[in-house]
């Protein structure tokens, strides 16, 4: 998995840092003037000083969590206010009694809402038991900071602090929605997980369950509340599958899927940064995502928001439109946008995502073309039930020319099944010709296959052949018997 090896890339090649240098300087940045040139990081200084939470963790969260966009005081899908995704009926009540400031102003002003963010961390730290000197180290915030995240879940829980230290190692170059930018430097932090160190490691390769649809993806349980059990595809066919972008991080969307209270869930939760994969609704069972479109589809999230094109990473578009394949492959779903469906392209639904930013164009050529897509069809499914495949050609790489017999009713049948330009009308064509008989030929610009072409040849040598591409085969007069 891509998330391991990039956990496991950090922590080999970070050099671990002396810890006097993993402090802010909070009294060389807070200055008026420092602050009014550059309000958000004047803002991370300022509340690292006043709650003595390490800077760069702390901003490191909040590119976690938001990448540093406070959405203009919206909440996200799980109820979250501004950069540090102040949480409502948590974190930001919290936030509020903690620094008396007035919940609104939590919410809007981004200065406020990182001040109330720190004093929740600094709160939580102390609840943790550090003290004055453990608070200097970055390394022993981390149960402070996988309780910040809300998830009573262990290992999602894990995944919450793993991905701020991940982030911290890495180095953070944020540009704030007013054109800020804001900095960490890469420092890996070998984190001391306390009691967390014994959760399940959802990056690790202990999750590579059987119970997931897709091998490639971890398990984590989404609550029974928030999806419905079924026996599709008997139950209800699959013939749909809906883009969602999550407005929420990874984690967080993770754990808002396991809260009783979300009523909503998708099969699948995507990454930004790596693409990994977390399915949470099995896809026999009915996630709650797309309204009139649950019955017959699979959801997949993405992390990120509508509004900010920084999360819809390659890497993200990659793996995804990888899932979205294999799903489409193992239900015979058409690679094409009448298939492949926004959220809002969903019949009544009132959401908006994936939004604009979403890039459709790359996102399909990924799912149609790249990687080794495969065409949902095959010869015996062109020509019905009955038939079989007793002789083939390729037509080049650009596809296959199929000879099938029918022993039943005497029936030979030719389909031509394309390889490459997958969804993608090209000119296809395949042909059969009994002998003594008229040549009968399907030609034209399809999007998946040619044929089928049938014709009774029972005790008749016959003629057979098709074109993809630029490739073409003619095969002699044969299979006589
Ligand atoms: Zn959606």
């Amino acid at each position: 998995m891509r998330a391991r090896l990039r956990r496991s890339a950090v922590l080999l090649t970070g050099a671990l840092i002396p810890v006097s240098l993993l402090m802010g300087n909070p009294a060389a940045a807070t200055s008026a003037a420092t602050s009014a040139a550059d309000p958000v990081s004047g803002a991370f200084a300022r509340a690292s000083a006043a709650h003595e939470v390490p800077r760069d963790l702390l901003v490191s969260l909040a590119y976690a969590e938001t990448h540093l966009d406070g959405h203009d005081g919206e909440p996200s899908a799980s109820g979250g206010y501004g950069v540090m995704h102040l949480v409502a009926s948590r974190t930001l009540e919290r936030a509020a009694t903690l620094t008396k400031r007035p919940v609104s102003a939590l919410r809007s002003d981004p200065a406020a809402n990182i001040d109330g963010g720190a004093a929740v961390l600094r709160a939580l730290a102390d609840e943790t038991g550090l003290d004055a000197a453990a608070r200097k180290d970055p390394a022993r915030w981390y149960q402070a900071i996988a309780r910040y995240g809300g998830s009573t879940a262990p290992d999602v829980a894990r995944l919450y602090a793993d991905t701020v230290y991940d982030l911290m190692a890495e180095g953070v170059r944020a540009t704030t929605p007013d054109g800020e930018s804001v900095t960490v430097k890469p420092r890996a932090v070998e984190p001391d997980r306390g009691a967390y160190a014994k959760a399940k490691d959802l990056d690790g390769p202990s999750t590579l369950a059987a119970a997931t649809d897709y091998p490639q993806a971890a398990w984590v349980a989404a609550n029974s509340a928030n999806y419905a059990v079924s026996s599709r595809p008997s139950s209800d066919a699959i013939d749909r599958i809906v883009i969602h972008v999550a407005q929420g991080s990874y984690a967080g969307t993770i754990s808002w899927f396991q809260n009783p209270a979300a009523k909503v869930s998708s099969h699948y939760v995507v990454r930004s940064s790596d693409g990994a994969v977390t399915q949470m609704v099995r896809e026999k069972d009915r996630a709650f995502h797309a309204g009139d479109y649950n019955r017959r589809s699979v959801g997949i999230e993405h992390e990120g928001y509508v509004s900010d094109a920084t999360w819809f990473t390659d890497a993200m578009y990659r793996s995804s439109a990888a899932l979205t394949r294999n799903i489409a492959d193992r239900y015979g779903i058409p690679k094409d946008r009448t298939h492949i469906v926004g959220h809002s392209q969903v019949p009544g639904a009132d959401h908006t995502d994936p939004g604009g930013n979403w890039n459709w164009t790359t996102y399909m050529n990924y799912v149609t073309g790249g990687g080794g897509a495969t065409n949902p069809h095959t010869a015996e499914s062109v020509c019905g039930t009955g038939y079989q495949a007793i002789d083939s050609a390729a037509l080049g790489s650009a596809g296959t020319v199929y000879l099938l017999y029918n022993s039943a009713n005497g029936n030979n049948c030719v389909a031509t099944i394309k390889k490459t330009s997958i969804g993608t009308a090209t000119a296809t064509s395949a042909y059969l010709e009994v002998q003594g008989k008229t040549r009968v030929t399907d030609s034209g610009n399809f999007a998946y296959y040619a044929g089928p072409v049938r014709a009774a040849a029972a005790g008749t040598c016959v003629k057979w052949g098709g074109k993809a591409g630029s490739s073409v085969y003619d095969s002699p007069f044969e299979h006589c018997g």
